[in-house]
């Protein structure tokens, strides 16, 4: 969608933004030092640890790691879509958005989002006129203020009620892309939803962005969703967020379970702060989701075996998430319970009193470890330890990831200092780039250990800089000479250079904001967010050229090696570019020799 908006025009945007003054409308900003620093918006906290920088025009959070340009804040903070958030600045700069680049003049999505809107209203209509699914409801002890509360619905079970409701208000095509509709053979429409107890889900802001459904006679499947569409993805949505923050604006724990009628039954009984995903196993998304709400989240699961595989996938997309101040709990229910069946059995002190009782990520890990490599056996030691490291690699806090090196060695009985060395000499985890191995480049030769690794955190350590620091003037040799190798990153870094060389004032979110089509844009936000440690800006200087220069070496010695090894007669330009690259290599050798 960025694509529809002139880059020049977002340019000049954020040239006329300042996003000190931009969140200081959300969030009081106190002075610390060059920068200003406030309790984080994106998660709950009592000392301040999020930053916003005038000089680079960036904000980043050291607890939950919230980061980004003054775009970046309204599409988070306020949950605006890209188009929204450049008019909601653009109306604030006196700017007007291009209107021929704009021709829809508005988000191509409010369609759909309007048609869910109406059909919501509907199904909530339709609940008052049936009996049936009012009997169902507080059969369940649904009561009408939980109904409400969560917008409650009914599809009724005739198959085109919701289709002849909005005919004529929306277009067919409209209503099939928000799934609330199928096209049958004959081309007739027919409702998604029949027979079923509908649960709007809603985004951020309220607006409705698909249904969980729910039939109340026998028959399958029993639950259905709305298809994925434009709007709605079940990897990105939590069910019951919306209405978490309604309850409690300060949230600081949310309690992840499995399915609406969960949620819904536990605030029936007066817990608020229950979330579900839809219909999916919880991913990274997810948590990250969750995570910019509120710093501790438990997770539920049934206490059967199926409970327990759900609880091992659920840990391993949790520990790359982990850093900070963010907490997870897991809690196993009692075989055969549901939360909602627990609540009206045990009140909600029973309830509270079980999740007070949740069991540390790190215990459970290690506990779900050890159910699969029992630790009786000198093997079932050695095989946890393994299995261990290998997901403890996947950690990025380096803080917590020593914690559960820590346990692990204590559980298996092995040397800390052999587990250590082992994770170290391991396969390398393909993520992100995390904050520690982007601050400062490896100390060994690339050519001498992992490859890979090295010049991935010379990338790092290089483009978080240069991000960083854009009027530092990067017009160097070292960097023009990595910039011409044809690589991916080479054609990131050469794009960068060539926008500072055309406005050498840019700011870091200015130059930022140009790659934000691209797949790599987290990458490089989170690079821009990456603390470099006090460094003043010469030594930063002084560091990302030494990248760039090893960067190349590692580049010439790669190109030498398949030059060398083509199995062919070289062609004259290949000998000259074999002969040069041998040169620059020699050349830098002697350079670097003392004396
Ligand atoms: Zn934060």
């Amino acid at each position: 969608m960025a694509g529809l908006i002139p880059q020049a025009f977002i340019d000049d945007l954020l040239e006329r933004t300042d996003v000190v003054e931009l969140i200081q409308r959300y969030v009081p900003l106190k002075k610390a030092g060059s920068e200003f620093a406030a309790c984080c918006p994106f998660h709950s906290e009592k000392t301040p640890s999020f930053y916003v920088s005038p000089r680079k025009q960036f904000y980043h959070c050291f607890g939950c790691g919230a980061h980004g340009t003054a775009i970046s804040f309204l599409m988070e903070h306020e949950n605006l879509s890209f188009p929204e958030a450049v008019g909601q600045l653009a109306e604030w700069t006196g700017l007007e958005v291009p209107r021929d680049a704009d021709p829809a003049g508005r988000d191509p999505t409010r369609h759909l989002l309007d048609a869910l809107e109406a059909a919501a209203t509907f199904y909530r209509e339709q609940l008052k006129a049936s009996r049936a699914a009012i009997d169902y409801l507080e059969g369940r002890g649904i009561d009408g203020a939980t109904a409400r509360d969560y917008a409650l619905g009914w599809a009724p079970g005739d198959g085109n009620s919701l289709a002849q409701a909005l005919r004529g208000r929306f277009d067919n095509d409209t209503l099939v892309a928000a799934g609330l509709v199928s096209r049958r053979d004959d081309g007739r429409l027919r409702d998604r939803f029949r027979a079923r107890i509908m649960f709007p889900i809603r985004d951020r802001r309220g607006r409705v962005t698909g249904f969980g459904a729910r039939l109340i006679a026998a028959g399958e499947p029993k639950y259905l969703n709305s298809p994925e569409s434009a709007v709605f993805h079940k990897g990105h949505t939590v069910y019951g967020l919306f209405e978490a923050r309604k309850a409690e604006t300060r949230l600081s724990e949310l309690v992840v379970t499995e399915g609406y009628m969960d949620v819904v039954g536990l605030a029936r009984a007066g817990f608020r702060r229950a979330v579900a995903c839809m219909g999916t196993a919880l991913t990274r998304d997810h948590l990250d989701l969750l995570f910019r709400q509120v710093p501790r989240l438990v997770l539920c699961f049934d206490g059967d075996d199926a409970g327990r595989r759900a609880a091992w996938r659920s840990i391993e997309q949790a520990l790359p998430v982990i850093r900070g101040l963010r907490e997870i709990r897991v809690l196993f229910l009692p075989e055969g319970d549901d939360p909602d069946s627990l609540v009206r059995r045990e009140g909600l002190t029973g309830w509270q009193q079980r999740l007070d009782a949740a069991v540390m990520l790190s215990e459970t890990f290690l506990q779900l470890l050890s159910e699969r490599h029992p630790l009786e056996t000198a093997e079932g030691r050695s095989q946890c330890a393994h299995a261990g490291i290998a997901l403890i690699r996947t950690v990025k806090d380096p803080l917590f990831q020593r914690q559960l090196l820590e346990l692990l060695a204590e559980r298996t009985q092995t040397d800390r200092d052999q587990i250590e060395s082992m994770l170290a000499a391991g396969p390398e985890d393909r993520g992100h780039p995390s904050a520690p191995a982007a601050a400062r480049p490896p100390q060994t030769r690339p050519e001498q250990a992992e490859p890979a690794s090295g010049s991935r955190q010379l990338w790092a350590a290089l483009l978080a800089r240069i991000l960083q620091l854009p009027q530092q003037g990067w017009d160097a040799p070292e960097v023009r000479r990595l910039a011409g190798t044809n690589t991916r990153a080479a054609g990131i870094l050469e794009a960068m250079i060539r926008r500072i060389g055309e406005s050498p004032a840019i700011s870091t979110a200015r130059l930022l904001e140009h790659f934000r089509d691209e797949t790599f844009f987290p990458r490089l936000a989170a690079l821009a967010g990456v603390p470099l440690d006090g460094e003043d800006p010469e030594l930063s200087r002084r560091i990302a050229l030494d990248s760039a220069e090893r960067l190349f070496e590692e580049h010439c010695r790669a190109r030498i090696r398949a030059l060398a090894t083509t199995g062919r007669p070289l062609e004259s330009e290949q000998l000259a570019e074999l002969r040069r690259l041998q040169q620059w290599l020699v050349q830098r050798d002697s350079a670097d020799r003392p004396g």
